[in-house]
């Protein structure tokens, strides 16, 4: 595949710790009740094909999901991103942390497989807050 991130540091496998849950990673970001519908949807409409099997059904419907995390993204701290999008975020920020969560789509089995930092390293103040589709998509209610 050509789309390859170049500024990837800090991996952190999270395969020997089975204790890392979700529930530890959104702390603060996603309320604990809503985590497994939130993620199920994500898993839905951003999931990439994992490309191996459901360690849990065995089915190939695995997915991944990349959220972004870090001060310098101001509001789309959280966001989730594709793998295209992560080689255009690396060259526009300084640093910030990428979280990579398997969801099966069968059984719901998610984990949060590895974290990674991405950016040039050049410190930027976070970008001015601004309107996206993304914010209609998760609040929903955005008056007129
Ligand atoms: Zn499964």
């Amino acid at each position: 595949m050509a789309s390859q991130v170049r500024t990837a540091r800090g991996f952190i496998d999270y395969s020997l710790d089975k204790r890392a849950t979700l529930l530890n990673l959104f702390k603060g970001v996603v309320d604990a009740c809503d985590a497994d519908p939130y993620l199920m949807r994500a898993a839905k409409y951003h999931g990439e094909k994992a490309g191996r099997n459901c360690p849990v059904c065995k089915k190939d419907r695995l997915v991944e999901i990349r959220y972004i995390f870090g001060d310098q993204l101001g509001q789309f701290s959280g966001r989730i991103k594709t793998p295209e999008e992560l080689i255009e975020l690396e060259k526009e920020f300084g640093e910030f942390a990428v979280y990579i969560v398997e969801v099966c789509r069968d059984c719901s089995w998610n984990h949060l497989c590895t974290s990674f930092l991405l950016g040039d390293g050049r410190v930027r103040k976070p970008p001015r807050r601004q309107r996206t589709l993304e914010d209609e998509d998760f609040s929903g209610n955005l008056g007129s």
